[in-house]
């Protein structure tokens, strides 16, 4: 028994021993070239986004059943889902109600204006792709006459800017990235700061409860 335990011991703190001493007398110890020196290794200037930690959505019909909100959004109009069959308006749209379970849903135009609820700037652990602009703000905007309550970015504005309750309006930015398609998306900036993005700015605001 002695005898099992002892041969191993020795056998083991000899291995190592060794090669503790092969590593220090002939220079093979990872990572050293033959002479000594260290390898270079490169990181590319850029890296890909990879598609699936890429914050937006593809949009296409053959990506989401949601395609008809970036398409009037493409068009610079804010829209959702309403239930035809309890009348339920859903933000972000949906493709089932949430109330009743009805399928039977239509797209209605939402008002571009709104005001803000509350705000904050974000200044780290920003969605990959966004880390190079933090800080920026974002918002919760209620938008102007439908009860529809949504998260935004606020362009043009810093938190020392804005005040809760300022009035804002739509602004719809191309979203360039790796997609092999057109993506846009919606942000909201103080209103009549603009002079950015087509928006219908001058449409009245009951879309949703015609
Ligand atoms: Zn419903």
């Amino acid at each position: 028994m002695s005898d099992d335990a002892t041969p191993r011991t020795d056998g083991t703190e000899g291995e190592a021993a060794t090669g503790r001493h092969a590593h220090g007398t002939d220079g093979g110890r990872e990572g050293l070239l033959p002479d000594g020196g260290r390898r270079t290794v490169e990181l590319p200037d850029t890296i890909e986004l990879p598609r699936l930690l890429d914050f937006y959505e593809l949009q296409t019909a053959e990506h989401t059943r949601i395609h008809e909100f970036y398409d009037r959004l493409r068009e610079g109009v804010l829209s959702t889902t309403r239930c035809a069959d309890c009348d339920a308006l859903h933000y972000p749209p949906r493709v089932v109600c949430p109330e009743c379970t009805g399928e039977d849903l239509e797209y209605v135009e939402l008002p571009d204006t709104g005001t803000l609820y509350a705000f904050s700037a974000l200044r780290g652990g920003a969605p990959m792709g966004m880390a190079d602009e933090a800080p920026f703000t974002v918002g919760v905007v209620d938008l102007d006459g439908v009860d529809v309550r949504l998260s935004a970015r606020i362009d043009g504005a810093t938190v020392e800017d804005l005040d809760i309750g300022d009035p804002v309006e739509l602004a719809v930015v191309d979203v360039d990235g790796p997609a092999d398609h057109e993506r846009v998306f919606y942000r909201f900036e103080p209103a009549g700061a603009t002079g950015g993005e087509p928006t219908h700015g001058d449409r009245p605001a009951e879309h949703a409860e015609e």
